[in-house]
């Protein structure tokens, strides 16, 4: 197809015709650089054998190179506006499914299996900024049968996502993505990728899934409330941050003794802690 439309004139042209206007509540910067498109589609590893989900497919430039290039895409958008634009826009793919829908909300195991028999997925967006964490967080924990996610993130997102332990950057996600996937930048995107154009840089970041920790059998949904909570007031010990967190019904002693076990000092904050050492204590407090 030679009539891309992500190109700055199309886009502009698009919606001028159905009087569209961009909204900022749902982080709506539409890619208008073709060679930046064609680096997600490589980056992705796309062929087409490939299943794949589309989160927040705008005016569907992004939508029309995961067409040309897979089997079959889903694209799930909130904004009821966008959705005759979509119609129209991608009339000539029938292998296109648009789902009207907050990503949020869908159930996607539900989703993948009626679509797709739980074939496993590749995820690939240009995500709205405002929800990435929540967005990369529920795929992972609700284990969907999954390929990959690749993604258009802040430049600072992509950077928390590879963090080392003791670093400002350091944080649940970087444990998150370590734990499910292993991660890769595609490629750097300046703010004059899009229109609008956002105010801070941008990257496409891989993360391929792994089975690594998964085959460990491992209470997920514990562990990353370990984190979360040890994380929450990092310049705290971790014995007085996981104590207070109401959920996880954890008494100071228990921590300490936990630690101590472990070799690891009482003192310690959740910070200097690396993913294997969050698993062992994950394992110790659980029992
Ligand atoms: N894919 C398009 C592109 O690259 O030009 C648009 C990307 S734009 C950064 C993010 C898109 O996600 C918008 O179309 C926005 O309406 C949509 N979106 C925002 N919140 C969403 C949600 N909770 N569920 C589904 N789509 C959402």
């Amino acid at each position: 197809m030679n009539n891309k439309i992500s190109t700055p004139l199309r886009t502009k042209l698009i919606m001028e015709r159905y009087g569209f206007h961009l909204k900022k509540k749902y982080g709506q910067n539409f890619l208008v650089d073709q060679g930046i498109l064609e680096e997600i589609v490589s980056g992705a590893e796309l062929s087409k054998d490939d299943v794949v989900i589309e989160i927040g497919p705008g005016i569907g430039s992004l939508t029309q190179y995961l067409a040309d290039n897979a089997r079959e895409v889903i694209a799930i958008e909130i904004d009821k506006k966008l959705i005759p634009i979509l119609e129209e826009t991608l009339i000539d793919y029938d292998n296109v499914t648009i789902i009207e829908q907050d990503v949020l909300k869908i159930d996607l195991n539900q989703l993948i299996e009626e679509k797709w028999q739980g074939k496993k997925v590749k995820i690939i967006a240009n995500l709205p900024y405002y929800i990435t964490t929540p967005i990369i967080m529920k795929i992972f924990e609700t284990h969907i049968p999954l390929d990959s996610i690749t993604v258009m993130v802040q430049k600072e997102v992509a950077d928390r996502m590879q963090a080392n332990p003791s670093t400002k950057d350091f944080g649940s996600l970087t444990l998150a993505v370590k734990y499910y996937s292993e991660p890769k930048v595609v490629v750097q995107v300046p703010p004059s990728c899009f229109i609008p154009r956002p105010k801070v840089g941008s990257s496409v970041i891989r993360l391929k899934a792994t089975d690594k920790y998964i085959d460990m059998g491992l209470d997920d949904v514990f562990l990353f409330k370990v984190i979360r909570g040890a994380f929450q007031q990092r310049r705290k010990t971790l014995v007085n941050t996981l104590s207070h967190q109401e959920e996880l019904e954890l008494s100071k002693d228990k921590i300490r003794e936990a630690l101590t076990e472990l070799g690891i000092s009482v003192t310690i904050r959740g910070e200097a802690l690396n993913l294997d050492e969050f698993v062992e204590l994950a394992k110790k407090l659980q029992s």
